[in-house]
């Protein structure tokens, strides 16, 4: 176990994080999606049927603040959403243009992407992202140093460790890995092979994320949700996260904190 790496002598680190995918999980790379009514309405789902208060509403009432990680064209098309997560004290970060692979379109535009990305969500809420997880696929060579050269202090994107790591340019890596992501467990989009997951139980994610967090607990670590609104937030799902919640919320000295939060935290310590 490690000692002393939280604030306030706490054991371990709860971060929860959503990344707001909505349809551009299916457009990012395939526009075509736009002309597809039933799998687009799989992402337009998270809109309509308004997860993301009713996500908001679950955290509240749990007094807990969590990392949303926001498509660019999402916080152009839905600013009064984007407006009332960071309203409600939320960490806002970027994730893509348009949910795009970015390792292959060249520094300066991907540069230029980030860039319009973290504008839109600043346009949107006035809150302005200093976090990023990449979306769609791998980091180009230069992903760290372009967030780090333009006032990003954090990604999200790596999965290198259980606890936060420090870059060489400074920036701060706040890991997470594919147990905690709802994705894997939940997911099931025919035709969709990336995504294409077998829908388990609410059951075995209550199995492997509690039993993940007693992990995470024992060595002292970070524990970072990867969950995504469209698939949290079903109403089946939300009690499973408060299911989740009840049960973190058993355990003593529990740091739950924004993706923000804990790099700031892993900055202040050296
Ligand atoms: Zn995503």
């Amino acid at each position: 176990m490690s000692e002393g790496l939280w604030p306030g002598g706490a054991r371990c680190c709860v971060c929860l994080t959503f990344d707001l995918d909505a349809e551009w999980v299916f457009m990012g790379n395939d526009p075509g999606v736009a002309e597809m009514p039933r799998k687009f309405s799989q992402g337009e789902y998270v809109w309509r049927a308004g997860v993301i208060p009713r996500m908001l509403d679950l955290l509240d009432a749990h007094e807990v603040k969590s990392t949303f990680f926001v498509v660019g064209m999402n916080a152009v098309n839905h600013p009064d959403v984007i407006q009332d997560i960071a309203y409600r004290g939320h960490d806002l970060a970027t994730h893509g243009w348009k949910h795009e692979k970015i390792e292959d379109v060249g520094r300066e535009e991907e540069t230029y992407r980030l860039l319009q990305t973290r504008d839109a969500i600043d346009d949107a809420s006035g809150y302005r992202p200093v976090g990023n997880r990449t979306a769609g696929g791998e980091l180009s060579p230069h992903t760290h140093n372009i967030l780090a050269e333009n006032g990003w202090i954090y990604d999200s994107s790596m999965r290198g460790s259980d606890l936060p790591y420090t870059l060489e340019n400074g920036l701060v890596i706040v890991p997470s890995y594919y147990e905690m992501d709802d994705f894997h467990l939940f997911a099931d989009y025919p035709g969709v092979a990336p995504y294409h997951a077998r829908m388990l139980s609410p059951e075995t994610g209550y199995q492997i994320w509690t039993t993940a967090f007693d992990g995470y607990y024992r060595y002292g670590l970070c524990y970072t949700t990867m969950f995504h609104p469209q698939i949290i937030g079903k109403p089946g799902n939300m009690i499973l996260l408060e299911r989740l919640l009840d049960y973190i919320e058993k355990y003593p000295e529990v740091w739950f904190a924004t993706a923000r939060e804990v790099a700031e935290h892993w900055n202040s310590r050296s």
